[in-house]
């Protein structure tokens, strides 16, 4: 079994050993703080269903590292959650806002349950329960929870109002909220807008022309990236997510796909396309792995057609994988730098209710997109400079800020 949180400590133990991190830091054990949480709240969340049984879920939030802010990060629903996938997501947390240089450390959260098998009132009854068992925890200068796979502005909406009941009226407390109760414009489409904005970057470095695009899930990252690539005029081939994959050679129609999605629950059976066997290794030339983590791995890296890989997702490429794909001259634009979009906009959503002055659709992607591309320049250049891969750039530039950050901190 493939451990997602050994993944990333592999990561990051092999940049700073790149770093000399022992010999300029010898007294500041920052690997070690790094392989260890600053805090973990591992509970029970017990739920009435509405047929007056019982139901209880593992349920977790991972406070990672708190070194450069308040703890950030998402909250996942979804029946494979666990300590070490929440770990590890709290991991690339910390390192995704210190790339891109927003003050705050690295969180997340979640419960083992499937989503889908629970009614609306069960569901936020299941969110009221675990905010209220967080209230100490949480709060606008301490830890923001945020949306991940499962959740959604809607139980972002509960947990700000279960929180205002234990504590105190915060807008900040959470981000991804409905617009109406101090959303960002934006937040929705952030991650996958985001996706695309680095992936043009890639692509422009590249000199790639004409290409095609496989996209592989299509929750919020993945539907809103393929949307976003198809109203540019660029060719979806594939699309995947748990119903199957689904495969078209002259391009799919992305918004009408988004349409047959919302009637059917997922993209198989589309009209016009033929199912696909396999999405990770099929024709096309950048392939963007939007659903999970450990989907790209040794056995199937050497079969992938792809130039080009945009992480969608957290950790969908494994350290063996990735050495694979090195190997073979594939481009790939890592996670923390590729899908770093959503956390950007829930600071400026966060900073918005700081200031009770919200901001217009266009004024946030303008600031959005000009963040991304400066944070894609810096890796491509260190990764230039130094004769490593975009995925060495990226976690050196943000292991280099954190380590300054926990020498100036002090040792107490
Ligand atoms: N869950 C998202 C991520 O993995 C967003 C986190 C946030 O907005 O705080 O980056």
């Amino acid at each position: 079994m493939l451990s997602a949180f050994d993944n990333a400590m592999t990561l990051v133990e092999g940049t700073a050993k790149l770093l000399k991190f022992s010999e300029k830091y010898p007294t500041h054990k920052i690997v070690e703080r790094l392989r260890i949480p600053d805090k973990i709240i591992m509970f029970r969340s017990t739920l009435q269903k509405d047929d007056g049984r019982m139901a209880v879920y593992s349920s977790f939030r991972v406070q990672h590292s708190d070194v450069l802010g308040p703890y950030k990060g998402g909250t996942r629903f979804d029946e494979r959650v666990d300590l070490d996938e929440v770990k590890a997501l709290a991991l690339w947390m910390t390192l995704k806002t210190a790339l891109v240089n927003i003050p705050f450390g690295g969180a997340k959260g979640g419960i083992s349950v499937d989503p889908k098998k629970l009614s609306e009132t069960e569901l936020e009854r299941l969110v009221r329960k675990y905010t209220s068992r967080l209230v100490s925890d949480i709060g606008p200068s301490v830890d923001i929870p945020a949306p991940d796979m499962g959740t959604g502005a809607r139980e972002m909406a509960w947990i700000y109002d279960e929180y205002r009941k234990h504590r105190e009226v915060a807008k900040g407390v959470v981000t991804g909220k409905p617009v109406e109760i101090g959303g960002s414009l934006g937040r929705l489409a952030a991650t996958g807008k985001g996706v695309v904005c680095t992936m043009l970057e890639a692509v422009r470095e590249l000199g790639m022309e004409d290409y095609t695009v496989a996209v592989q899930g299509f929750g919020n990252v993945g539907s809103h990236a393929a949307l976003d690539l198809w109203k540019r005029g660029v060719s979806i081939v594939a699309v995947g997510d748990v119903t199957g994959n689904i495969h078209n050679p002259e391009g799919l129609d992305i918004e009408e796909l988004i349409t047959y999605c919302k009637k059917k629950g997922g993209v198989k059976g589309f009209p016009g396309s033929t199912p696909l066997k396999n999405i990770i290794s099929c024709q096309c030339d950048v392939l963007l792995p939007c659903a999970m983590e450990n989907v790209i791995r040794g056995r199937n890296a050497r079969h992938i057609k792809a130039k080009l890989v945009v992480e969608g997702a957290n950790g969908p490429t494994t350290p063996n994988a990735d050495s694979i794909l090195e190997e073979r001259g594939v481009t790939v634009v890592p996670d923390i730098l590729a899908n770093a979009g959503g956390v950007i906009v829930s600071y400026y959503e966060w900073v918005q209710n700081r200031e009770g002055f919200y901001w217009e659709e266009a004024d946030v992607e303008e600031r959005l997109f000009k963040l991304l591309r400066k944070t894609y320049a810096r890796v491509s250049d260190y990764a230039n400079t130094n004769q490593v891969s975009l995925r060495t750039a990226a976690y050196s530039l943000a292991l280099g800020k954190i380590a300054k950050a926990m020498v100036a901190r002090g040792i107490q």
